[in-house]
């Protein structure tokens, strides 16, 4: 049997181990609710055979349709959903993880990135210690490399931060975009002139001058206010065809210096240069043209859309380039310059 005292302290007890309890029993279904909270299941439509397909979206992160997003970030009518906005950065980093219309776009040159420095290093470690490469070659092969690593990162960073809130962070990451591309085509000239007139330092010297002089104006001309308006649309794809299209200059005058079509290096190296510019006139024209969604609207929204293809061919292009100028720096160092043309 209780006495008085004993009945009143057991009774306590029960109660603040039941408080205790029913603390511990609600604090754990909050942290249950708070964590079903965190993550949203998201239903993204497909299209053709995958109707639906459930995403866990962070807090704070949702999808929208093309006529929800904010009129800036409006460029592709044929992607009807999947875009991100409105967000901080913090939440813009955190995106990276979830499926968007921009994951393929990030993740693709941010693997990218990844291949031309892993190249980069395999180069510097075993690739020119084989070829015999002077100072000079490490000098070209680094700048080549790292031209293409950060035209990559430009292309991440503007993919991954075009959902920011803010217009202003949004136009800036863009114009770096831009400039990646200009530092990009800046990566594929210095190799490509320097090997190409290797055995001539006058025309080596005019054409690098003039690859540097003409970039460096379309590079400032990107970061002006007005470069990314619409009505320079036009314009900007003139600037883009005439510093890829001026190649074909140097390209024909080392036709020429080298003893014409007949010339042996010219019939090995001429088809690379074809096969380059046949990579960027595709990557150029699913660029510009928005084909395939023009014709599927709507169902290219997660994968398979050009600017895809073009991130894709861009990659494809930089790596066909690279080894390009590896094949003429081995002809180079197994043949050397005839004294004639050194000295011009
Ligand atoms: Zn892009």
């Amino acid at each position: 049997m209780l006495n008085g005292f004993n009945q009143h302290f057991v009774a306590s007890v029960v109660a603040s181990s039941l408080f205790v309890i029913t603390r511990f029993c609600s604090s754990s279904t909050m942290l249950q609710k708070e964590k079903l909270m965190k993550s949203t299941t998201h239903y993204i439509e497909l299209g053709g055979n995958y109707q639906y397909w459930p995403v866990l979206v962070p807090r704070g992160i949702r999808l929208y349709t093309y006529e929800q997003i904010p009129v800036f970030l409006r460029d592709n009518p044929y992607i009807t959903d999947g875009y991100r906005a409105y967000l901080p950065s913090r939440l813009c980093i955190k995106s990276l993880f979830i499926l968007s219309n921009e994951t393929v776009n990030i993740w693709s040159h941010l693997l990218g990135f990844l291949l031309f420095f892993t190249l980069g290093v395999y180069d510097m470690v075993s690739v020119l210690p084989a070829a015999g490469a002077s100072r000079e070659d490490y000098v070209i092969y680094s700048i080549g490399l790292f031209c293409f690593q950060l035209c990559m990162l430009c292309s991440v960073g503007f993919h991954l931060f075009s959902c920011h809130r803010s217009e202003k962070t949004c136009r800036r990451w863009m114009a770096l975009d831009y400039a990646g591309i200009s530092i990009g085509t800046l990566g594929c000239y210095v190799p490509g002139v320097f090997y190409a007139f290797y055995c001539n330092n006058y025309w080596r010297q005019v054409y690098l001058v003039t690859v540097l002089a003409m970039i460096l104006a379309v590079f400032f001309a990107q970061i002006h206010p007005h470069y990314l308006n619409k009505q320079w649309q036009r314009l900007r794809s003139a600037m883009f065809c005439s510093v890829a299209g001026y190649g074909l200059i140097p390209t024909l005058h080392w036709v020429w210096l080298n003893g014409g079509f007949s010339s042996e290096l010219v019939q090995a190296f001429i088809p690379r240069v074809l096969g380059m510019y046949v990579i960027a006139a595709l990557a150029f024209v699913f660029y510009v043209s928005k084909v395939p969604e023009r014709y599927f609207p709507g169902q290219l929204n997660y994968l398979g859309s050009s600017h895809q293809v073009w991130h894709v061919l861009l990659i494809v292009m930089f790596y066909w380039w690279h080894q390009s100028t590896l094949f003429i720096l081995t002809y180079r160092h197994s043949h050397p310059c005839p004294d004639l043309i050194t000295h011009t």
